[in-house]
């Protein structure tokens, strides 16, 4: 655990990471979840056309919005760091905003499937808001609560918007429906780790309305 520094080498990365890299002489950080083989799941908000990436075929021109991209495009030559979770408040008070966090985060497999599916749905178009906010999409995958992804930006400095309050309650409920859907492929993982189930929680199958995933592992033993 770095005391000082986030610092990270690439090599040191796990799936299900919270990282970061700063742009403009540290004015601002990029944040993402890096989600393995050299792919990084983040909010991309503007372009800067310098045609598409012949590593992660990602072309800013193109997509913005929830996207997946190599390491290198992500960095752009920066540094990489890793935000923390689970520090003391004396840490969280002494570090610079938007490196680290008091509250704990989710399992890895929980933080990327989530990441993953905002990133197919883009997450459901309500990111806009977060264009300069990547930190808050990077929150709300890694613990599922809009509560620390506000308290994050609001050490940032984000401005509490009414508009923005609202986008990430609508995003707190997305997560929550992915969160259920998850409920049943990894029955209660999500629930030992943190107790982020204000909307909804893991009462169990009550709902099934689009079970689009269940057809892998649900009947093994039907094979007579
Ligand atoms: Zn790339």
């Amino acid at each position: 655990m770095g005391v000082l520094s986030n610092k990270v080498d690439k090599s040191m990365l796990n799936k299900g990471d919270h990282i970061y890299s700063y742009r403009k002489a540290h004015l601002y950080s990029n944040h993402g979840i890096y989600v393995g083989e050299d792919r990084v799941i983040q909010y991309m908000s503007s372009s800067k056309s310098e045609g598409g990436c012949t590593n992660c075929e990602y072309d800013p021109n193109k997509l913005r919005g929830v996207v997946k991209t190599c390491l290198d495009c992500f960095l752009k030559g920066h540094s990489l760091y890793r935000f923390e979770y689970n520090v003391s408040s004396a840490h969280y008070v002494a570090k610079r905003s938007a490196t680290c966090y008091t509250g704990s985060c989710n399992k890895p497999d929980i933080v990327v499937r989530r990441a993953t599916k905002m990133l197919n749905n883009n997450g459901g178009n309500n990111l806009n808001l977060f264009a300069k906010n990547s930190v808050c999409f990077a929150v709300l995958c890694m613990t599922g609560n809009p509560n620390s992804a506000q308290e994050v930006a609001a050490k940032s400095k984000v401005k509490m918007t009414l508009e923005f309050l609202d986008v990430l309650s609508t995003l707190a409920a997305f997560i929550g429906l992915i969160d259920a859907q998850m409920d049943g492929d990894q029955n209660n993982e999500a629930a030992e780790n943190d107790d982020v189930d204000e909307s909804g929680g893991d009462v169990g199958g009550e709902d099934d309305e689009d079970e689009d995933g269940g057809e892998d592992d649900v009947d093994e033993d039907a094979g007579q």
